[in-house]
């Protein structure tokens, strides 16, 4: 078997199981996004910020997915939100298997908004489905405006880009002009949200984007 064949059976089988996972996930009446950035981008801050807001309007709960520790677990659970770690021990992504073994643990709970939150990588969770409603990206500010065009498969497979860290612009070259406009040219009809994690710029609008989903 050739690699391309080797991988396109991975793809093929993770499929199945993301597909599996979405009918489980709408049968039990939860809406589920999968979040993917760089590392460092806000990922973690984000569902934090999320949280805070939505807390007493919906049921949360939240999937980690790291590649060590469970720091950001810790994170969630601080606010008392039902929460489960994966530890991938090196795997650069999360894949549908994976999210199916630790919903296992959150299956009696009653949740209608699960965050499903993806190793640091905006490379191979674009072509990993894991059961979501939508896949959200997020890029920081400090990453630079060229990260759509460098990395447009992810782009191009989300329904919505939150650009963080929004405070920091007087302090950078990047221009929020150009991620838009670099982000519409791969995927026009991209929802996008400027937002800052530490100053709260942004967050209430990204939450009544969510709100009217329900
Ligand atoms: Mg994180
Ligand atoms: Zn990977």
């Amino acid at each position: 078997m050739s690699l391309i064949t080797v991988e396109r059976k991975i793809l093929e089988k993770n499929d199945e199981i993301a597909n599996i996972n979405r009918e489980k996930f709408r049968f039990n009446g939860m809406f589920t996004m999968n979040l993917v950035s760089s590392p460092g981008s806000g990922k973690t801050s984000l569902i934090e910020q999320t949280i805070n807001v939505l807390k007493h309007k919906m049921k949360i709960a939240v999937i980690e997915g790291d590649v060590q520790t469970n720091l950001d677990a810790q994170r969630i659970d601080a606010l008392g939100v039902p929460v489960v770690q994966i530890v991938t021990n090196g795997s650069c992504h999360l894949d549908a298997m994976l999210v199916r073994d630790a919903y296992q643990k959150l299956v009696n709970i009653d949740i209608n908004l699960l965050f499903i939150e993806n190793v640091g990588n905006l490379v191979c969770p674009a072509a990993y489905d894991l059961g979501e409603d939508m896949k959200v990206v997020i890029i920081s500010t400090t990453e630079g405006d060229d990260k759509p065009l460098k990395y447009p498969a992810i782009f191009h497979n989300s329904r919505v880009l939150l650009i963080n860290k929004i405070d920091l612009l007087p302090y950078l070259k990047c221009n929020i002009d150009t991620i838009i406009n670099n982000a519409h040219s791969i995927n026009p009809s991209l929802k996008i949200f400027e937002v800052s994690c530490s100053t709260r710029e942004g967050i209430d609008e990204w939450c009544n984007y969510l709100l009217s989903r329900f």
